[in-house]
């Protein structure tokens, strides 16, 4: 049976009526793995040995009838920047070269514990700073849609694996867009959780501030299937927030009746593709004839915040990198006569030009004389961002606007030019900096037969009101089920 193209859910019922075997169904999607990886190159490494023997435990736990979660026997795919025990992991980075961390991280633990197969890790901009994937040590993921673009990033490789049917369920990182806006140029479902939901210990740090796991899925019910895992309090992670969790699954039936949705208009202006505006109004009158209730409102700081945020995540990511010295970690220039020299040409040479750009960024923006200038007056435009949304959330219970300002764009377009790639991140950022839940769901094909997400944004710890609304109107929309490239295997 073809098994690699169906839903978790579906998958779900089919383990459960004994119909299929999780071993079954991992060789499955093995198989597609090694047919099409090739021309995608979502894959960094895989872990086949490992996983088949977890899904014959799965197995067992399904025949004995005990212990079966949502995910008992479905395989999961893990960004590269999440730890796996002693298998590489390596943040797209040539730094982290032969590093094999210790220890699960949380989220990886958790999916062993509810009997998830772990396939392996996908391909990510290097240290989750890029919005293409191209960044990566492992070279460029190609778009499924159309094999010369970018599926986006930095967790490229999760959102075109999921797209590729070469991953049921993946898990991407979202720091300031690197689940939904991979999620949008791939077709795929993608939900950043509020700040705090899901722990980040093991989970390798890029801007701790604004850091957060997310799955990324072919349909609303499979991510919510995914989130109830990976969701909880954890001792190992102090900004981990406890009891906060819900059941997703359960929460999606009911429909938006007498919901507010709130149409920002900044998100709509300059820069916004009017392919991908009419979309996403289009999407918002879906769920009006649903019933809910549409509103125009403005979220006036709106425009400062790229800017914020390209201040505050080089910040911390010139403090998180820190560490990669040649000493703990993966690559050390075994050649350098004394310690600074060995730091030095280590980082020279582990690192690539935009991490170096970020540290050199972030270094500047700390440093004293500057600090006051840069580094505090971001904070502050965080602040100001932050009561946009508890002011628009004070009117409305959900806010609708485009996940990316375009669809996906051709390999090598914006690579030599960074301020063009940071402006992909345009309408992305915000719910990072003011710790909101957000996610980006498929609505609809341009004229070049490309997806366009719809982003909506909830409040903290309104996730089950978000995927409830996405829900609905993934099932009013009569989209036809999940997009679906078409994918020759070469
Ligand atoms: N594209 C953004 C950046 O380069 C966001 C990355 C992310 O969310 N990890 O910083």
């Amino acid at each position: 049976m073809q098994l690699y193209d169906k839903t978790a859910g579906e998958l779900r019922r089919l383990l459960d009526e004994r119909e299929i075997s999780s071993v079954e169904l991992v060789r499955n999607v093995f198989d597609r793995i090694e047919s099409l990886d090739r021309s995608i190159n979502a894959y960094v490494h895989v872990r086949k040995e490992e996983a088949l023997a977890e899904a014959e435990e799965a197995d067992r736990r399904i025949a004995g009838g005990t212990n079966v979660g949502p995910l008992t026997g479905i395989p999961v795919s893990l960004k590269d920047n999440m730890c796996i025990n002693d298998a590489p992991t390596t943040c797209g980075s040539k730094i982290l070269e032969g590093f094999r961390p210790p220890y699960d991280a949380t989220v990886t633990a958790a999916l062993k514990a509810a009997g998830a197969p772990i396939l392996g890790s996908l391909n990510m901009d290097e240290f989750a700073m890029g919005s293409s994937t191209e960044s990566s040590v492992y070279g460029v993921t190609r778009n499924p849609w159309d094999l010369d673009r970018v599926p986006g990033g930095s967790s490229g490789g999760s959102a075109a694996a999921v797209a590729a049917d070469t991953a049921v369920l993946a898990l991407g990182s979202d720091t300031g867009g690197s689940i939904r806006q991979p999620a949008a140029f791939c077709g795929v479902v993608g939900v950043k959780p509020t700040y705090g939901l899901v722990s980040r210990f093991g989970l390798i740090a890029f801007a701790s501030s604004l850091d957060q796991i997310g799955p990324i899925a072919k349909t609303v019910e499979d991510s919510a299937m995914l989130l109830e895992v990976i969701a909880g309090g954890d001792r190992c992670d102090s900004t981990s927030i406890h009891d906060a969790t819900t059941s997703y699954t359960k929460a999606l039936q009911g429909g938006v009746k007498g919901l507010v949705i709130g149409l920002p208009q900044e998100y709509f202006g300059e820069g916004i593709a009017p392919e991908v505006a009419e979309a996403v109004r289009k999407a918002v009158r879906v769920l009006e004839a649903e019933g809910a209730q549409v509103k125009e409102i403005s979220m006036p700081h709106t425009r400062h915040a790229l800017a914020a945020y390209y201040m505050i995540a080089p910040a911390e990511a010139s403090s998180n990198l820190a560490r990669y010295d040649g000493v703990r970690y993966g690559l050390r220039d075994r050649e350098a006569g004394d310690v600074t020299t060995m730091f030095r040409s280590t980082r020279r040479e582990g690192f690539g030009s935009e991490v170096k750009r970020r540290i050199m960024l972030g270094t500047y923006a700390l440093s004293a004389g500057y600090y006051d200038a840069y580094y505090l007056k971001a904070l502050k435009v965080r602040t100001l961002i932050r009561q946009d949304f508890d002011a628009a959330f004070a009117e409305c219970d959900i806010l609708a606007a485009p996940t990316t300002p375009t669809t996906a764009f051709r390999i090598g377009e914006k690579a030599q030019d960074p301020l063009e790639m940071y402006q992909s991140d345009i309408c992305t950022v915000t719910a990072n900096l003011a710790g909101v839940p957000a996610l980006s769901l498929p609505c609809g094909l341009d004229s070049q037969g490309l997806p366009i997400g719809l982003q909506l944004f909830g409040r903290a710890l309104g996730e089950a009101q978000l995927l409830r609304t996405a829900y609905t109107y993934e099932q009013a929309a009569e989209l036809g089920g999940p997009l679906k490239p078409r994918l020759e295997v070469v």
